[in-house]
C-alpha cells in the first residue's frame, strides 16, 4: 500500500495503543473523542484528497526513494516544482479545513534529516543516513502521518543544556545499550500527535561539545512504551462537548491539536537512532527543519486566510454594509497581507537549491523573511475581519437559545440583518470567524503565527546572519564613491 484512504488511516489510528491524557483522565478511544476529532479530520484530509483527481498532481508525487506514487506529505522534495507545489497543496488544505492539518512537520523533519544524516555520516563515518532511508521508506509504502518534535520545555532560557538544574529540560540520552539508547525529556505543544501513527525526534538548539547526550535524533511509534501525551487546552473547547453542538462551534468538523508529550525512559533501537551525539550537526538540523517549517507557513496561514476574509466579505454581505467604501477597503487590504504571505511562501520554494544528499531545500533568508510576515499579518487580519464583523460575534447568546422555542423567535427577530439573509446563516459566519480569531482553531491561525516554526526573535537572528550586510555595504560605498584609504587610521 503506497497510498491510504482516509478510512485505512482512521483504521489504523485506531489500531494504536495511544495514551493520551485529557482533563485529568486517559482517553479511552482517541479517534472517536469529540474533542480530538475535528483534529483529526483535518489530517484525514491528507488523505482524502490525495484519491481526489483535481488534486492528484498537487497531492501525490513519485518517490525517489521506491519509484512509486506517495502523498506529497511523505515526499523528499526533488526540485524547486515540489517545493512550490508543496506550499500550493498547503494553502488548498488550509481552505479546505480552516484549521491546521498537522502533517507538515513529519515532512519537514523527514527532509531536513535526509540531507542532515547524510552529511553527518560524511563527515562522520556513521549510519545514519541508511538508517534513515530505510525508516522513511516503510513511512512512505504505508503513508503513514509522522509528528515532528523539536521544542523542548527549555527551563531557564539563560542556561544551555547541562546547566539546567533539571537535566531532563531538554530531552536527552540516558542509557546507553547496544542494541540502542534510552531516552528521558519532553516535547512540548506536539502539533498533531495525537492523530499520528510515528514520531521523529530532534533537538531544539545548535549544541555545544559538552551537550553530547542532547544531540539525539530518532522516530518511535507514538504508542511506544513510557511515552504519552497530555492534550493541549484550546479557547472554547468544551463548546464541543454540548449536546447537538453545531453553530456555537463555528468549524463542527474540522480542527488542529497541540499536546505536551511525554518521553519517560522510551528505548529507542539502533536503526531507528539518526543522530547520536555529533553535536556539531543539531545546529544544521534545527536550522533545516524551521526553514522548511517557515516555508510552510506561507501556504497553511494563507488557506486559512482565505476562508476568513470569505467569512468576513460574507458578514458584511449578511449586515448590508457589503457596500460601504470602507468595507471593501478592508477586504482588499485583508487580501493584499495575505498574498503577500504566499509570495515569500512561493518565493523562498523558487529560489530553493539540491543539498549535498539530492533533495531540496528552501532559501532560508526568504523562508524567515515569509514567517517574519506570518508573526504580525494574520495579527491585522484578523484585526481587520473583527471590524468588519461587529461585536455580535462576541455578544450573540448561544444556539441552545435560538433554539429554544420561547427565545428563538426574539433572537431571530432582532438578530436578522438583510431580510433575504436567515439569522442562522448569519449566526454561523459570525461563529466561525469567532473560531478562526479567539476560538479552537485560533491556536492555528493567530497564536501559531507567533510562535509555531519558532519565534519572531527566531527567524530575525537567521535574517540578520542571512542578510549579507558586508556586501550590501560594498554596494553603497562603490556608488558613493567611497576610498576608505582616505579614512583616518
Ligand atoms: Fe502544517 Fe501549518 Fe499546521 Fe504547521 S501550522 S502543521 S505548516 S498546517
Ligand atoms: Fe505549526
Amino acid at each position: 500500500m503506497s497510498l491510504m484512504t482516509k478510512e485505512q488511516y482512521v483504521e489504523s489510528l485506531r489500531k494504536l495503543n495511544l495514551k493520551v491524557y485529557m482533563f485529568g483522565e486517559l482517553v479511552e478511544n482517541p479517534v472517536d473523542h469529540p474533542i480530538i476529532k475535528p483534529s483529526m479530520n483535518s489530517v484525514g484530509m491528507t488523505y482524502e484528497m490525495a484519491q481526489h483527481p483535481e488534486y492528484e498532481d498537487l497531492m501525490t508525487v513519485t518517490s525517489n526513494l521506491t519509484g512509486k506514487k506517495v502523498n506529497r506529505f511523505t515526499h523528499l522534495h526533488q526540485s524547486t516544482s515540489d517545493l512550490i507545489k508543496k506550499v500550493k497543496m498547503q494553502r488548498m488544505l488550509g481552505q479546505k479545513t480552516a484549521a491546521c492539518f498537522q502533517r507538515c512537520v513529519g515532512m519537514d523533519a523527514a527532509n531536513a534529516l535526509y540531507s542532515t544524516t547524510f552529511e553527518t555520516d560524511k563527515a562522520h563515518g556513521t549510519k545514519y543516513f541508511e538508517n534513515f532511508k530505510k525508516y522513511w521508506t516503510m513511512i512512505q509504502e504505508t503513508d503513514f502521518t509522522v509528528d515532528g518534535a523539536m521544542t523542548d520545555p527549555k527551563g531557564d532560557r539563560g542556561l544551555g543544556p547541562v546547566e539546567q538544574s533539571d537535566p531532563d529540560m531538554f530531552l536527552r540520552v540516558v542509557e546507553r545499550r547496544p542494541d540502542g539508547v534510552v531516552v528521558r525529556g519532553a516535547k512540548v505543544h506536539q502539533t498533531g500527535i495525537v492523530n499520528s501513527q510515528e514520531v521523529i525526534v530532534m533537538p531544539t538548539i545548535a549544541l555545544r561539545p559538552e551537550d553530547k547526550d542532547y544531540a539525539i535524533a530518532f522516530a518511535v511509534p507514538t504508542d511506544a512504551d513510557g511515552l504519552f501525551m497530555i492534550y493541549g487546552r484550546q479557547s472554547c473547547d468544551t463548546r464541543k462537548l454540548e449536546e447537538g453542538a453545531d453553530i456555537d462551534v463555528g468549524n463542527k468538523e474540522f480542527g488542529g491539536h497541540e499536546a505536551l508529550t511525554i518521553f519517560d525512559n522510551v528505548f529507542v533501537p539502533n536503526d531507528r537512532i539518526f543522530l547520536n551525539g555529533e553535536t556539531e550537526f543539531a545546529g544544521m538540523l534545527v536550522e533545516r527543519f524551521a526553514g522548511y517549517h517557515r516555508q510552510s507557513y506561507g501556504g497553511c496561514k494563507v488557506g486559512v486566510g482565505d476562508v476568513l476574509i470569505g467569512a468576513a466579505a460574507l458578514a458584511a454581505d449578511y449586515n448590508g454594509a457589503h457596500k460601504a467604501s470602507h468595507v471593501k477597503d478592508k477586504l482588499i487590504e485583508m487580501t493584499h497581507l495575505n498574498e503577500t504571505l504566499y509570495s515569500s511562501g512561493i518565493a523562498c520554494s523558487a529560489e530553493g537549491y539540491p543539498t549535498e544528499a539530492g533533495n531540496y531545500q528552501i532559501d532560508l533568508l526568504l523562508a524567515n523573511v515569509c514567517k517574519q510576515n506570518v508573526t504580525r499579518f494574520p495579527y491585522e487580519i484578523t484585526r481587520l475581519a473583527e471590524d468588519i464583523a461587529g461585536g455580535l460575534m462576541v455578544t450573540m447568546p448561544s444556539e441552545k437559545d435560538f433554539k429554544d422555542p420561547v427565545l428563538g423567535k426574539y433572537i431571530n427577530k432582532y438578530l436578522q440583518g438583510v431580510a433575504t439573509v436567515s439569522t442562522e446563516n448569519r449566526m454561523r459566519i459570525l461563529r466561525l470567524i469567532e473560531n478562526i480569531t479567539l476560538g479552537t482553531a485560533a491556536v492555528g491561525y493567530r497564536t501559531e503565527s507567533m510562535h509555531g516554526a519558532g519565534s519572531p526573535q527566531a527567524q530575525r537572528i537567521m535574517i540578520a546572519r542571512q542578510g549579507n550586510l558586508a556586501q550590501k555595504k560594498e554596494l553603497a560605498k562603490k556608488i558613493a564613491r567611497i576610498d576608505e584609504s582616505q579614512n583616518k587610521k
